[in-house]
């Protein structure tokens, strides 16, 4: 199915206009749909699964930057240290300490997101606000005392977060303003990296222009700019 050509421009330049970032998620996508995008010139995609990751990295221009944004197993982060630009769904403290550590052998400082968990469904991953705050106590507390201990391999550049799937836009509006506030909240308490917590990743096909709107500077698009996946094809 071709890339839907006038449509990515009228939301890549909307987006741009608002200084917001367009992720194109790429999932189950070939390397041929991939690059049309790309050539048409989008250079961030995000992908949901590590060896599917691993393999188009070295298939398509070294130039593009790739976003990690699906469930990530600490066995697996080697894999896409080498090359990752952002994970957006950093959930655990045993997983921020794999991708430093990766990122330190690979001589790197990889962007991380700590993912939030906003929706009511029980199947999203993701940090709720005490463990979010665990985490950001941990980290500082890390990098304030010994050299040893500091997890300077990693640089937490803000929050993600997904919504509720619901046709409710009242609950979806509630959730990406709760996630704003978090963020406000957080970029505060960052005591070793203040300025650089400033991104917020949340906002998707079907409700990124609200997430826009309640203060999202980073949505990923998928089935908007692809067509729907299918899965049983891949
Ligand atoms: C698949 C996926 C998206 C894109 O979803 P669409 O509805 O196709 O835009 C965004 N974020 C995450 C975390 C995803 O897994």
């Amino acid at each position: 199915m071709p890339v839907h050509s006038e449509l990515y421009h009228q939301i890549s330049n909307e987006l741009k206009e608002k200084n917001v970032t367009l992720v194109a998620v790429s999932k189950t996508k070939s390397v041929a749909e991939i690059l049309e995008l790309y050539n048409l010139g989008q250079k961030d995609f995000g992908e949901n699964y590590v060896q599917e990751l691993a393999e188009k990295y070295h298939q398509l221009p070294k130039d593009i930057h790739w976003h990690f944004i699906g469930h990530l197993q600490s066995n697996k982060v080697k894999l896409i240290a080498p090359f990752v630009h952002l994970i957006h769904s950093v959930d655990s403290e045993k997983l921020l300490k794999e991708i430093n550590k990766e990122a330190k052998k690979n001589e790197r400082i990889i962007d991380c997101l700590l993912q939030v968990h906003i929706a009511k469904e029980e199947t999203k991953f993701g940090l709720d606000e005490n463990e979010l705050e665990q985490i950001i106590q941990a980290l500082n507390l890390a990098n304030n005392t010994s050299e040893e201990k500091s997890i300077k391999n990693i640089s937490i550049k803000g929050l993600m977060g997904m919504a509720s799937f619901t046709d409710d836009e009242k609950i979806v509006r509630h959730e990406f303003h709760s996630m704003k506030s978090l963020f406000d909240k957080f970029s505060a308490a960052l005591s070793f990296q203040p300025s650089a917590f400033s991104i917020l990743s949340m906002g998707m096909s079907a409700d990124y222009k609200m997430a826009v709107e309640e203060g999202s500077n980073m949505v990923r698009i998928g089935s908007l700019l692809f067509g729907e996946r299918n899965y049983t094809k891949s």
